[in-house]
């Protein structure tokens, strides 16, 4: 069963690829950032806790994140298997989620990591700021992302690099090469 975290920089198109795979093979997609959205949206007391944070592109912490995981991989649509697009993103993250796997005798398939230049992911963060209205998607707002997932997000990468999981999938061509593949590397 395929029980997969996608990782990579803002813009790197982990959930579009997300997305197609989860419609692919059937899977449950769980992006953090649409539950977080969700919440602000709705006006829920995550949602207040966390519109602050996501408005200047910080990280929510940890345990707020951990606990929303634990809750929605708990849920029956994730038996069959799920991505999580988005989580972990610190070192801290990536402990508890283990630990909570193992605690059901339960462990990740694949650790997804989608690469892309640097170059090229200033041109895709300015295509999706012209394309998307996400608050968070504006050039300061999306420099501090882009400064916390170096700072918090990248160490986590080097500490999956290591593990026979791990699988690196070049993302800067088109959709559908990358999608190419993600599906044969999970073959
Ligand atoms: P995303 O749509 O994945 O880029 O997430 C949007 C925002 O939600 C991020 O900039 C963070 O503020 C917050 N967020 C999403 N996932 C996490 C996570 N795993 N840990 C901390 N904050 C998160």
């Amino acid at each position: 069963m395929l029980k997969l975290v996608f990782l990579g920089p803002p813009g790197a198109g982990k959930g579009t690829q997300a997305k197609l795979l989860a419609q692919e093979k059937g899977l449950t997609h769980i992006s953090t950032g649409d539950m977080l959205r969700s919440a602000v949206a709705a006006g829920t007391e995550l949602g207040k806790r966390v519109q602050g944070i996501m408005d200047e592109g910080k990280l929510v912490p940890d345990d707020l994140m951990v606990e929303l995981i634990e809750e929605r991989t708990a849920q029956a649509d994730c038996s069959s298997g799920f991505i999580l697009d988005g989580f972990p993103r610190t070192v801290a993250q990536a402990e508890a989620l283990s630990e909570m796997l193992s605690k059901k005798n339960d462990r990740l398939s694949h650790l997804v990591y989608f690469s892309v230049t640097d170059d090229d992911l200033k041109e895709r963060l300015e295509k999706r700021r012209a394309e998307e209205n996400r608050k968070d998607d504006n050039v300061d707002v999306q420099l501090e992302r882009l400064r916390v997932y170096r700072e918090q997000t990248a160490p986590l990468i080097d500490f999956y690099r290591e593990d026979d999981r791990f699988v690196e999938i070049p993302a800067q061509d088109s959709i559908n090469d990358v999608f190419q593949r993600l599906t044969t590397a999970l073959q």
